[in-house]
């Protein structure tokens, strides 16, 4: 393990990286891409290069990232966008688990997926849980309250912040519509 908690094998592929958030795929507003840039930072700072992937829709899922992405040091968040507050759920999720990653909570050896240092379950034994066994993994369900609650403490501070930066955000802001 290094200081930051990443596995050696990864640190340098993370920590050689520019810091920035990045849009990828669907077209998404200014005043979105202005939330969702603050929110990243407010979570993790501009410590990592984080690509930001949302998507209208995703079939059951709000959002993911890969085991494979986070061994290469290569942060892509796939999402569900629309209703901002659902959307910033959704990324605080996904960004629990980068940061469960970077502190070395979470961790993949092979086909095992490791929790705090020890082997929790197989990847195979992950992709056939149901609904309720995947949200009581103690990765998910802290993923789950965190995104709720990062994305909470973000839209009561956000507004001050980011006054001015776009007139259809101060709308949302004025209106409260987030
Ligand atoms: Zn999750």
């Amino acid at each position: 393990m290094t200081p930051s908690g990443l596995p050696a094998r990864v640190a340098s592929r993370w920590l050689s990286r520019q810091a920035s958030v990045r849009f990828k795929g669907a077209k998404t507003g200014k005043a979105f891409r202005i939330l969702y840039r603050a929110f990243v930072e407010s979570m993790v700072g501009k410590s990592l290069t984080v690509d930001l992937h949302p998507r209208k829709s995703m079939g059951r899922q709000t959002g993911h990232v890969t085991s494979q992405d986070l061994d290469r040091g290569h942060i892509r968040i796939f999402f569900l966008t629309g209703y901002p507050p659902y959307a910033l759920r959704n990324i605080g999720h996904e960004l629990t688990h980068v940061l469960q990653y970077k502190r070395g909570d979470l961790a993949f050896e092979g086909n095992k997926i490791l929790w705090k240092g020890h082997p929790y379950m197989t990847k195979e034994e992950y992709d056939v849980l149901d609904y309720a066994g995947h949200g009581n993994l103690p990765w998910e369900a802290e993923a789950k309250r965190e995104g709720e609650a990062k994305a909470a403490a973000f839209l009561r501070s956000a507004p001050t912040a980011l006054r001015g930066k776009s007139p259809a955000l101060d709308y949302m802001f004025d209106n409260d519509l987030l």
